[in-house]
C-alpha cells in the first residue's frame, strides 16, 4: 500500500478530477479529492508498484504527481498555495524573506566583545542589512575552541540591537538555553548540528519567534522539510529555511552549496529559503559571486558572516567579510535587484 497526490493545475476544472478519478479507479486504486485552499488535488491509495507517476502526469488537467513519502503537509505548496512571508521587527528596522524581497542578515559568526559587535552591527546597518546576526551559543567541533559568550553574548547583542535598531538573529543550541535566547533574540537560529534535534524544534514550535532554520550538513531535501514540519506543527508558520551547503567529495571549498535545492524547495514549500554563501563555501572570495547565485535563482535572502577584522575572527574568519566588503557584496545585489525587480534589504 502507498500514497500518492496528484496535484491539478491551476485552470483544472471539475471535469478535470472525475476523469482523474475514474482513471485512478479503473487502475484498481482509490482516488480522493482534496479541495485546497486555492488549488484541486487527488490522493491515490492502493497498489501503485507498478505505475509510472510520469505517465499520471501526463493525464489531462494534472500538473503534478507527488509521493506521499515527500508529502510533508504543513510545509507544502498543495496546502498553502502562495509564499509565506516572514517578518522580522526590531525597534528600527523591518526584515522580510518570501513575498519576491530579499532580506540580508548580517554580522560575525560570533559575539566576541562588545566593540567588535557594535562595529559590525553599525557597519552592516548602514551597507542596508535588514538584520544582525551573531553566535552567543557557539556549537563547535572541538571543545577547545571558542564556545561563544553565552549569557553575555546575548546582552551584548541586545545592546546592539537598541543601538542600531537592527532586529537580532542568534542561535539556540538546546532546550535548556531557549528561554533566555527567546527573551534577547528577534529571530531563533537553529543551527545545522541541530536540525534533527527534534525536541529542539517542537520546543521552537511552541514560541511565536520567528525560526531560521539550517539545512544540515547532511540532510537531504526531504529531511530539511519533514525538520521545518515539525516546527510548523506546533504551531509557528513563520519558519525562513536556510541552505547553507551540504558536505559532499569536495574538499577545497568547505561545504558544497546547493543552489539547486533553492528553486526546489520554493517548488515544494510555500515557506521562504536563504542562502548562506559563508558556511556554504568557507572562504570569502566566493561570497560575492554565490551572493549573486542566489539570488540569480531565486532565493529570498541571505545570511552572511561580516567581522570588523576577519584576521582576528575567534570563529570563521576565513569566510568573514570586511564592512567594505559587505558594502560592496550590497551594492552589487541592488544592481541585480534593480534588473529582475526584487528588492534588496
Ligand atoms: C553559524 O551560523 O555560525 C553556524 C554555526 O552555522 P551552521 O549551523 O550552518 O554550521
Ligand atoms: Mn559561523
Amino acid at each position: 500500500m502507498n500514497l500518492r497526490i496528484i496535484l491539478m493545475e491551476a485552470g483544472a476544472t471539475d471535469a478535470h478530477v472525475e476523469e482523474v478519478l475514474a482513471r485512478v479507479h479503473k487502475l484498481g486504486c482509490t482516488g480522493q479529492r482534496v479541495t485546497g485552499a486555492q488549488r484541486l488535488a487527488v490522493s491515490v491509495t492502493g497498489n501503485l508498484a507498478g505505475i509510472d507517476p510520469a505517465h499520471l502526469a501526463r493525464w489531462p488537467g494534472v500538473a503534478d504527481v507527488v509521493p506521499m513519502s515527500r508529502s510533508f503537509k504543513l510545509v507544502s505548496r498543495v496546502v498553502k498555495v502562495d509564499d509565506t512571508v516572514v517578518r522580522l521587527e526590531g525597534p528600527g528596522r523591518v526584515g522580510h524573506f518570501g513575498g519576491g524581497k530579499f532580506g540580508v542578515v548580517a554580522g560575525p559568526c560570533a559575539v566576541e566583545s562588545r566593540e567588535q559587535v557594535l562595529a559590525a552591527a553599525q557597519a552592516v546597518k548602514e551597507a542596508g542589512a535588514c538584520a544582525l546576526r551573531g553566535g552567543a551559543y557557539k556549537p563547535r567541533t572541538s571543545p577547545y575552541s571558542f564556545q561563544g559568550l553565552k549569557e553575555e553574548g546575548l546582552a551584548l547583542l541586545a545592546e546592539a540591537r537598541e543601538k542600531t535598531g537592527l532586529p537580532v538573529v542568534t542561535e539556540v543550541v538546546d532546550t535548556a538555553t531557549l528561554e533566555v535566547v527567546a527573551r534577547h533574540a528577534d529571530m531563533l537560529q537553529i543551527g545545522a548540528r541541530n536540525m534533527q534535534n527534534f525536541a529542539l524544534l517542537e520546543a521552537v514550535g511552541s514560541t511565536r519567534k520567528p525560526v531560521m532554520l539550517k539545512r544540515g550538513q547532511s540532510a537531504t531535501i526531504q529531511e530539511f522539510l519533514m525538520a521545518a514540519e515539525y516546527i510548523i506543527k506546533n504551531g509557528n508558520q513563520q519558519v525562513v529555511l536556510v541552505e547553507r551547503g551540504i558536505r559532499t567529495f569536495e574538499t577545497m571549498t568547505r561545504n558544497t552549496l546547493d543552489l539547486a535545492s533553492i528553486p526546489l524547495i520554493k517548488r515544494l514549500t510555500h515557506l521562504p529559503i536563504i542562502a548562506d554563501p559563508s558556511h556554504g563555501t568557507g572562504d570569502w572570495r566566493l561570497i560575492l559571486p554565490l551572493a549573486r547565485a542566489a539570488l540569480a535563482v531565486g532565493a529570498d535572502g541571505m545570511i552572511v558572516e561580516v567581522h570588523p577584522d576577519p584576521e582576528k575572527a575567534l570563529s570563521d574568519g576565513p569566510q568573514s567579510l570586511t564592512p567594505d566588503r559587505f558594502a560592496e557584496t550590497m551594492q552589487s545585489l541592488r544592481q541585480i535587484g534593480s534588473a529582475i525587480g526584487v528588492e534588496i534589504s
